[in-house]
């Protein structure tokens, strides 16, 4: 393994483990042992996770609320030469965490900003998803509330990437059930809650047999979880607005057979698909 040596000026973004502590790596490991101060947003909880590697460093609090004014005295410590670590309280910095205009305000000065890879649950949890991976959009934490949720799902009901929320368990049978109205029952969905951990549970199912088992085990509502919805796939048998606009105005002019066939060669679609549509026009 090579030797870690820490760059003075630099800030380290540090991704600590989700769950199971054995997925630090050796790299975060030294060089939360190295930097001359580690920020993070509850200086408590990472004192635990420096304990448990006998790590001795001292730590300096930056979280949602005093980020803004953190920001220019960690720069300035920076600018002196000072390395310094970012962790969150799990994952990695940034994501669904505080980090963003810190990163930002150190990259508008010219200070070096390094990452330190590890756990993040999305990535973890797209990873046994079972869902397409090749493009997939992170949407963050959904929203508590039912109506501003679902106003979220609708805006995503074309969405044709994988999708990926963070959420409450506590709160997945109205997740779900919102997930039914605004998305259909058919729609594919996985719940990855508790990765790394000893109750680690990832099912999959459609959204309405998924919310039956949500409702049979409360024990599926503990702890964290991040859901993952299949993206959009567009009914190839779907004959869309735009194609039964054009039939509407061909049958005003001539037989259900010509207009469906001059229709199909418009838009492409099979001229069979067409005919039931005109036959009920011309009822
Ligand atoms: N920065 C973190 C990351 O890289 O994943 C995420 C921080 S965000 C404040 C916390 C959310 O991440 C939780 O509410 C949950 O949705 C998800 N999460 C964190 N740990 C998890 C785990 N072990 N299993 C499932 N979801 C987890």
């Amino acid at each position: 393994m090579n030797e870690i040596s820490i760059d003075k000026g630099t800030l380290y973004i540090v991704a600590t483990p989700i769950g199971n502590l054995g997925d630090i790596s050796a790299r975060a490991l030294e060089v939360l042992a190295q930097v001359d101060i580690i920020a993070c947003e509850d200086t408590r909880h990472t004192q635990k996770l420096l304990s448990a590697f006998a790590i001795k460093n001292k730590t300096l609090s930056m979280h949602d609320h005093n980020e803004r004014q953190r920001q220019d005295y960690i720069a300035t410590l920076l600018q002196e030469g000072k390395s310094i670590a970012l962790v969150s309280d799990a994952g990695t910095p940034l994501i669904s965490d505080p980090g963003f205009h810190l990163v930002r305000h150190c990259r508008s000065l010219g200070l070096c900003v390094s990452p330190i890879p590890g756990a993040c649950a999305a990535i973890s949890a797209l990873s046994v998803a079972g869902l397409p991976t090749d493009r997939f959009s992170f949407e963050g934490f959904l929203p508590a509330k039912s109506g501003a949720r679902q106003s979220t799902l609708l805006a995503l009901a074309e969405e044709p990437r994988t999708m990926v929320f963070y959420d409450a368990p506590r709160r997945a049978i109205d997740t779900v059930n919102d997930i039914v109205t605004t998305l259909g029952g058919n729609r594919y969905v996985v719940i990855a809650r508790e990765l790394t951990k000893t109750f680690e549970t990832v099912h999959s199912d459609n959204a309405e047999n998924l919310h039956a088992w949500l409702e049979k085990d409360p024990n599926q509502l503990k702890g964290e979880m991040v859901l993952i919805i299949e993206g959009y796939q567009a009914d190839p048998d779907e004959i869309s607005a735009e194609v039964i606009n054009t039939l509407k105005l061909l049958l005003g002019e001539m037989k259900p057979k010509k207009a469906c066939a001059i229709a199909a060669e418009i838009h492409g679609v099979k001229k069979n698909a067409l005919y039931d549509i005109a036959l009920s026009f011309k009822k």
